[in-house]
């Protein structure tokens, strides 16, 4: 294949931005090189979410948007979908679990596994697994991506060392399942143990949990190693038991809540007490025959867990789920409605949240630096934005502007909160991830 220019549109979620990472890596080993902007592009990957029709439209979008370009469509993709895309010559498809033999080069998947060029210099998205075997009746996951495949640990284990090496500070696992990792020899909880194991300063943390799989083993693990960092992404999806159980998810909302409580007793007994355990969550509103009593359901739950942020979906119909055959009944406006209530609850929620960490001093991850301020991230997913002091003759940003992947840490005093987020001054460069968030004890 001629030396091409290429470029990657991804949507959806982290698994995808991983999987881009893959692409582009197995693309420059065959010779192609990335071009600056879609424009300049012989060749556009666009890697897609078929998770809700909105993101499948753009992706419709984009390919009429650029109709003398050789097109390359991957991701979650749903037969019916492809059947219409494969109608335009210029099109052909990747699967996910194609990308370490793309063509022509059918390179050995260990070499790609080893070192995909990774767009952010602090934080590696690491996928561990693949594919689901939930069949949560609205989602389209286990027929675009498969069954579950778990990565050998020892692949995954080398592959974080040599990150750690590098100086990356942040290691999240991915698989739409982790909880259900497993390969010949090791559990998650294992896998979990091996990497906080390892030598070096880092956070780790992974994506996405089910509840159904959420043991009281992980719990102690979690809060026992010190390197996970004190923040848990736990999808609860609905606060009502009948909607549970029509989305398949085999869990309860008492279940969901006595998770919640373990988790925050296991975080307070094993860790000091700040910043305490932050808790994200997914939530569908307007699923097929969701009543406003079952919605009030969910807004109290959301009311008593405190979440500190909550990742809201609008139900659409994904062709080929069992949902898809039940009537898709609650307006439009009524879902933009519901989902208006909980967002107004996460807002207080969440700030409420934020402020606690007012007058605190906390490790904040620095990811991107402005010409007046840095934005970083606290271990618990907080943003930070640090300002620089305008009367300050210290001002610290030309120092932050120095810094390199292998310090981009800080560490920070917190003067203010809004829901969204937190504002700090700056306090000390460190190199270390300062054991603040640990009982030494139990190190
Ligand atoms: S657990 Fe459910 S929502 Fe998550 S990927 Fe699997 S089927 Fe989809």
């Amino acid at each position: 294949m001629a030396s091409m220019k290429y470029f990657i549109i991804t949507y959806g979620c982290q698994m995808n931005v991983a999987d881009s990472e893959k692409i582009a890596s197995a693309l420059e080993k065959t010779g192609q090189q990335p071009a600056n902007n879609v424009k300049e592009a012989d060749l556009l990957v666009i890697n897609a979410c078929s998770v809700r029709q909105a993101a499948i439209d753009r992706v419709y979008g984009q390919i009429n948007n650029f109709p003398d370009k050789k097109i390359i469509v991957a991701g979650c993709l749903l037969d019916f979908d492809k059947k219409r895309l494969a109608q335009n010559k210029n099109i052909s498809f990747w699967n996910p679990d194609e990308y370490f033999k793309l063509p022509p080069a059918r390179l050995a998947s260990e070499s790609v596994a080893g070192g995909p060029p990774r767009t952010n210099k602090n934080t590696a998205n690491i996928p561990i697994m693949t594919g689901c075997n939930n069949f949560c009746s609205y989602c389209v996951v286990p027929y675009t991506r498969g069954r579950e495949k778990s990565r050998p640990a020892s692949r995954i284990i080398k592959e974080v060392k040599s990150l750690i090496k590098k100086g990356y500070k942040e290691v999240i696992l991915l698989g739409q399942n982790v909880n259900s990792y497993k390969d010949k020899k090791n559990n998650f909880l294992q896998l979990l143990q091996k990497i906080n194991n390892l030598p070096g300063d880092f956070w780790l943390s992974f994506l996405t949990s089910h509840p159904k799989d959420m043991s009281d083993k992980l719990i102690e693990t979690m809060a026992r190693c010190e390197k996970i960092a004190p923040y848990i992404h736990l999808p609860v999806q609905s606060g009502d038991n009948e909607i549970l159980k029509k989305m398949n998810r085999h869990y309860t909302v008492t279940h969901y809540k006595n998770l919640i409580k373990k988790l925050r007793a296991a975080f307070k007994k094993h860790r000091v007490n700040f910043p305490p355990l932050a808790i994200s969550t997914d939530i569908i509103v307007g699923f097929p025959g969701e009543t406003k009593k079952q919605f009030q359901h969910t807004a109290n739950l959301a009311r008593e867990i405190k979440f500190d942020m909550i990742y809201f979906a609008q139900y659409s119909p994904r062709p080929g789920t069992a949902a898809a055959r039940l009537p898709d009944d609650v307006p439009q406006q009524e879902k933009k409605r519901r989902t208006r209530i909980l967002n107004n609850i996460l807002k207080k929620t969440a700030l409420q949240n934020n402020k606690k960490y007012i007058g605190k001093t906390v490790d904040v991850l620095i990811n991107k630096i402005k010409k007046d301020c840095a934005i970083g991230k606290t271990a618990t997913l907080k943003t930070v934005k640090i300002d620089a002091n305008p009367h300050s003759e210290l001002t610290y940003l030309p120092k932050l502007q120095k810094r390199t992947v292998s310090d981009s840490l800080a560490s920070v005093k917190i003067i203010g909160a809004t829901a969204w987020g937190l504002r700090g001054k700056l306090k000390a460069d460190t190199d270390k991830i300062s054991n603040r968030l640990y009982k030494k004890s139990n190190i």
